[in-house]
């Protein structure tokens, strides 16, 4: 019997095979979750997802910008008709300017490139769980993607290292609000992976190569090894964890010089 073997959820953040959402779904599914997508809104968009997900059979699909109140309204409500009840909401979307993304460029930041960037990659998980709070019994769980440049400084994360300061900050307060209902929320925070978000970061490819060379494990990481920890994080094997940050980075945030 598989760890999710009954358990229903939404994962967010499906953009194609590359995107850690799909390697956190479908290790989900492998475990025996049934799970939905709501994507970003567009045909082109769909049909991306679709061929994605493909694989796992009958998905379902629905259109949803988490910027948008009345869309994740929408999406709510269809999840409930649709699910009943969820057992984990998984969170992996972040959004910024690619001009807000260049080394050096943090000190130019403007006020809506912040604000776009906050919304999208940090309050857009204080909304879902709001919404998903009255849809997932105690014993859920809620899982967001974060990264060590919300922590230290990473040269060309810029205002993406302050959006994940604030989703690690609301993830420790979710964590504490929902905790009473038996709900926990925790992050993974991954070591850099080639996806289409961070191909705007600019100097990916020399960050991935330091990170190889340095990283305890003297590797890069793969993206399954982010959804076996999704797994871990979905299941009732860390029923004991919440508020926490799992690093899925060889190491690397261990690292003082
Ligand atoms: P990705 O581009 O595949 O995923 C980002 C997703 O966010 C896409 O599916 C995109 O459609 C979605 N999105 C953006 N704006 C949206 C909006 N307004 N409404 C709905 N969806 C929206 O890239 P990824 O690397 O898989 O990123 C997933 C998460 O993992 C992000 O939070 C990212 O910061 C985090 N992360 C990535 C890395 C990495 O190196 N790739 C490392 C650590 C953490």
């Amino acid at each position: 019997m598989g760890l999710l073997e009954g358990k229903k959820g939404l994962v967010f953040g499906v953009a194609n095979e590359w995107s850690i959402a799909w390697h956190v779904a479908r290790r989900a599914a492998d475990e025996g979750a049934a799970v939905g997508f709501p994507h970003l809104p567009g045909e082109k968009m769909e049909r991306r997802v679709r061929r994605t997900v493909e694989s796992i059979g009958d998905a379902w699909l629905y259109p949803c910008d988490v910027s948008n109140d009345a869309e994740l309204d929408k999406l709510f409500a269809a999840a409930g008709e649709k699910f009943g009840a969820l057992d984990f909401v998984v969170h992996s979307i972040a959004f910024a300017n690619r001009d807000d993304l260049q080394p050096g460029a943090f000190v130019k930041t403007s006020r809506e490139g912040f604000r776009l960037a906050l919304d999208v990659s940090a309050y857009s998980l204080v909304a879902i769980a709001n919404r998903a709070r009255e849809l997932i019994p105690a014993g859920g769980s809620i899982i967001a993607m974060t990264y060590l440049g919300g922590e230290r400084v990473v040269p060309g994360y810029n205002v993406m290292g302050v959006a994940k300061a604030a989703l690690d900050c609301s993830m420790r307060y979710l964590a504490s609000d929902l905790g009473e209902k038996g709900v926990r929320v925790n992050c993974i925070s991954a070591g850099p992976l080639r996806t289409l978000s961070s191909s705007a970061v600019g100097g990916i490819d020399d960050m991935l190569g330091a990170f190889a060379a340095k990283a305890p494990l003297k590797r890069k990481i793969d993206a399954d090894e982010v959804g076996k920890t999704a797994v871990y994080l979905l299941s009732d094997l860390s029923s004991g964890v919440t508020g926490e940050t799992i690093y899925v980075d060889a190491g690397f945030h261990t690292l003082g010089a």
